[in-house]
């Protein structure tokens, strides 16, 4: 059930430490930007709105490692910020086309999917009918950048 699923947006402590380091894991200093409206964020999993302070870091999402776990843009709010708890799937990524990447417990890749938009939530619950599958991720569908995770609870 979709309910025991968790999404997962970029963690808090990973946050923190990037914006206490002032650069990202990689290098790339953490420099603010004021918004437009509709930058997904990774660490509050929701559009922004017009002019909030935000930064695009590289991150990399996949704490299983292994070869497909690679790095890649993610904008964030430049400042502390709520972040994500809610246990439903982000509603405002539920009308974006998405792609869904499944990985098994070693970090494997196994096959994606190609969602329209309305549909993610119910290709992900088929996609964890399988028990191969350890973890998905939720990704855009021409640059390919992650949007958040999602494992079951
Ligand atoms: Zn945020």
């Amino acid at each position: 059930m979709i309910s025991e699923l968790q999404f997962l947006p970029v963690p808090a402590t990973d946050l923190d430490r990037i914006r206490c380091n002032g650069h990202d894991d990689h290098g790339n200093p953490l420099v603010a930007r004021e918004s437009g409206a509709g930058a997904p964020l990774r660490c509050c999993l929701r559009l922004s709105t017009d002019g909030e302070r935000i930064a695009l870091i590289a991150y990399r999402p996949s704490a299983l490692g292994g070869p497909y776990a690679e790095v890649g843009p993610v904008f964030v709010h430049a400042d502390p910020c709520p972040g994500y708890a809610g246990p439903d799937f982000p509603a405002d990524f539920r009308e974006r086309r998405a792609v869904l990447r499944p990985y098994d417990a070693a970090g494997q890749m196994l096959d994606g999917v190609l969602a329209e938009p309305g549909t993610s939530e119910g290709e992900l619950k088929q996609l964890f009918d399988d028990p191969e599958v350890a973890l998905v991720h939720v990704r855009n569908v021409i640059a390919g950048c992650w949007n958040f995770s999602v494992r079951r609870a």
